[in-house]
């Protein structure tokens, strides 16, 4: 008999049952306004983010600074929670606190290459807008730098050293900070926007 040990746990749920059209259309409309508005970020973009817009580099607590965004940060809390008892971490809900937040538009050819989350615990994005054909979010095995000999995989093989997750508009998607993931260049016109986020534990 052969177990599986030391699971890597994604986490992915809609934010909320229902409603979720109206509130990603609010949040697309002020992540818009944020983009136009915030002249630093968009240099920091071209430097750092070539052909899209994040506020990363700008305004990385946009939790702080808009209730629209609260009002999302106290949605993920409760995801967060059920993520964190998934793990079977020995915290409580409120050790763990949204730290930074920030928004993402990737329109053709934008591209986030393969990157982890240092300093905090729990990682994520919640997706704003994901048109059809919009880019997945790839993991890499966290082991991969282990195997160094090992013999490729069948091409039908369930274990896989990636593993790309399409998640839908609506959708939140947490991850430990530590998992290495990237976001493909994006193939299509049409935005796919998304909203990133970092817990710490207090
Ligand atoms: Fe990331």
């Amino acid at each position: 008999m052969t177990e599986a040990h030391f699971a890597t746990l994604i986490y992915r749920a809609p934010l909320l049952t229902r409603g979720l059209r109206a509130i990603n259309a609010d949040l697309a409309e002020e992540c818009g306004k944020i983009r136009d508005f915030d002249v630093p970020g968009q240099r920091w973009s071209k430097d750092n983010y070539p052909g899209g817009y994040t506020s990363y580099g700008s305004m990385d607590r946009l939790h702080r600074f808009s209730s629209t965004f609260d009002t999302l940060r106290r949605r993920i809390d409760r995801h967060v929670a059920r993520y964190a008892d998934a793990l079977e971490w020995d915290v409580t809900p409120d050790q763990l606190a949204m730290t930074d937040c920030w928004i993402n538009l990737m329109p053709r050819g934008c591209a986030h290459s393969f990157h982890v989350h240092p300093q905090s615990v729990i990682s994520g994005t919640y997706y704003v807008q994901t048109p059809r054909g919009a880019s997945p979010i790839t993991f890499e095995d966290p082991r991969l730098t282990k195997m160094m000999a090992a013999p490729r995989r069948r091409a039908e093989a369930v274990q896989r050293s990636h593993v790309r997750l399409k998640p839908r508009a609506g959708d939140v998607l947490l991850f430990e900070s530590w998992l290495r993931h990237e976001v493909p260049p994006s193939r299509i016109d049409a935005l796919r926007i998304s909203v990133s986020f970092n817990y710490h534990l207090r």
